[in-house]
């Protein structure tokens, strides 16, 4: 009796060393990057694998946020797809994100004061432009079938993109053109907004403000980050040299 006694606490013992090494030799979890972008690529990376973080939306933060303002760490513009909500897919809370969203994710002047009001007045030092895959607007802008009611008037936004695509670039059809044109029309939108407000560009001159731009992938829940326009590339890669997360790169 005495020795089946001490067998187990011998086992048990062992079992618990075990579990202390394991512990030890686990990987430790990635921190959460402090800074904008890096931050919005790991809760996107999360989501992807289903390893949500519960962002926070609890009583204090409502609290918090109602006592002492917003300070969201990024603009994202992004399609009003219900498909591609900016706080889920980037695993944010209440204040995190400062979104605009319209079909197509294009920015009119509305659009635009509402950027500017977030790089200026809320500080935001990041500007999401978020395009995603089977965007219906590009679709219609690429089909070039007459719209009723407003509709033409968002796809006036995009179709000067897909005309230069297809001068530059005959060669697309079908599905290759239809990504193409939703990277491009991204594109282009950064670089309409640094181009129609002076607000937006004194502040990026200053370094207080960088830009990213996306595609959200819907089958995979993944957003592939893009290469910004060479304008404004070229002042990315210098700043990114302080900050290695700065630098949107082409890859998931
Ligand atoms: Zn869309």
């Amino acid at each position: 009796m005495k020795s089946l006694v001490r067998a187990l606490a011998i086992g048990l013992v062992a079992a618990g060393v075990g579990v202390i090494v394991g512990r030890m030799l686990a990987p430790k979890p990635k921190p959460i990057p402090a800074e904008p972008l890096g931050r919005l690529k790991y809760g996107n990376e999360m989501f992807a694998k289903g390893k949500l973080l519960p962002p926070a939306v609890d009583e204090m933060t409502r609290y918090k946020l109602a006592t002492e303002g917003q300070k969201p760490v990024a603009v994202v513009v992004s399609c009003s797809d219900a498909r591609v909500p900016p706080e889920i897919i980037f695993n944010q809370g209440l204040g995190d994100l400062f979104v605009v969203r319209t079909a197509g994710n294009v920015v009119d002047e509305v659009g635009l004061a509402s950027i500017e009001y977030a790089v200026e007045h809320l500080k935001v030092p990041l500007i999401v432009v978020l395009g995603h895959t089977q965007c219906g607007a590009v679709k219609a802008a690429i089909a070039g079938k007459p719209l009723e009611g407003h509709l033409p008037k968002l796809v006036e936004h995009i179709a000067p993109v897909l005309r230069r695509l297809r001068q530059t670039h005959p060669h697309l059809k079908g599905d290759s053109l239809e990504e193409r044109a939703i990277q491009e029309h991204v594109r282009h939108v950064v670089q309409s907004i640094y181009e129609r407000s002076a607000v937006v560009q004194k502040l990026y001159r200053l370094g207080k403000v960088e830009f990213a731009a996306g595609i959200y992938h819907l089958r995979e829940g993944k957003v592939e980050w893009l290469k910004l326009p060479e304008s404004l590339a070229s002042h990315a890669s210098k700043e990114a040299t302080s900050s290695h997360e700065c630098a949107p790169e082409k890859g998931h």
